[in-house]
């Protein structure tokens, strides 16, 4: 059975840094919803031109463009036995439509990793993240240094600093969470989905909680 794992949070909680020890144990493709628009914004094509205004101004991507975005992503076959979503779905429309997509292959999301933090923290982490410019691994200049600095240790690229990461922009982006993503919890809440995550801890004890929380659920 193919295994689709939400990571929710606040921007900063930590989803992309989990999603990649997930993906580095478990094998699963991480799908990064902002990676992608980044990506598209990178290379100048329709969707990236379509997002770019919302991404710097800290908003969130009409619905149906990052619906058909992500349909088109998971639709590749990498994604036939299960994917990490992070940042995706950010509104309950958009959770309505991933709901569809995933019954259409008759498969449906098998949990969702809440991953709580304080907004200071969230600041905090937001301000010192850097970001390789090949793939979007992600690090952080305190917490999580590169071997080298300004270099991937992954795939040896580039590291820079995101321009929705400024402080006004983190703001607005927090902001938006709580109006628009925070209906979520409740959402996968009363699906019986909801897993919470203490997200004020180190990178390591957050992925053993997360990791004995899919054990549990028999993802292994
Ligand atoms: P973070 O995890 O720090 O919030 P992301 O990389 O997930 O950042 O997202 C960056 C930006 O990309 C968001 O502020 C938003 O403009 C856009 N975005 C990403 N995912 C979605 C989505 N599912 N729906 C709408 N907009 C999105
Ligand atoms: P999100 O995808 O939720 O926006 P990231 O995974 O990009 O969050 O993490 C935001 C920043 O915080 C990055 O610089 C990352 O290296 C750092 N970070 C992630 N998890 C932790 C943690 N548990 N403790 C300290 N810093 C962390």
């Amino acid at each position: 059975m193919a295994r689709y794992i939400i990571l929710l949070g606040a921007p900063g909680a930590g989803k992309g840094t989990q999603a990649q020890i997930i993906h580095e144990k478990l094998g699963l493709p991480h799908i990064s919803s902002g990676e992608i628009f980044r990506e598209n914004l990178k290379n100048q094509t329709e969707l990236g031109t379509l997002a770019e205004g919302y991404i710097k101004a800290g908003q969130l991507v009409p619905d149906e463009i990052a619906i058909k975005m992500i349909k088109e992503r998971l639709s590749q076959p990498d994604c036939a036995y299960g994917a990490i979503l992070d940042g995706f779905p950010r509104t309950t429309h958009q959770a309505d439509a991933l709901g569809q997509m995933l019954a259409e292959f008759n498969s449906s999301v098998e949990c969702v990793l809440y991953i709580t933090v304080d907004d200071q923290v969230l600041i905090e982490r937001l301000s010192g993240r850097w970001v390789c410019r090949a793939e979007g691994h992600v690090y952080h200049v305190i917490y999580n240094p590169p071997k080298q600095p300004g270099i991937c240790d992954i795939d040896g690229s580039a590291l820079y600093q995101r321009d929705d990461d400024k402080p006004e922009t983190v703001r607005q982006r927090i902001k938006v969470y709580y109006q628009q993503t925070q209906p979520l919890i409740d959402y996968y809440q009363q699906k019986g989905l909801l897993r919470e995550i203490d997200g004020n801890q180190s990178i390591d004890e957050i992925n053993e909680d997360i990791m004995k929380v899919l054990e549990r659920i028999g993802v292994q």
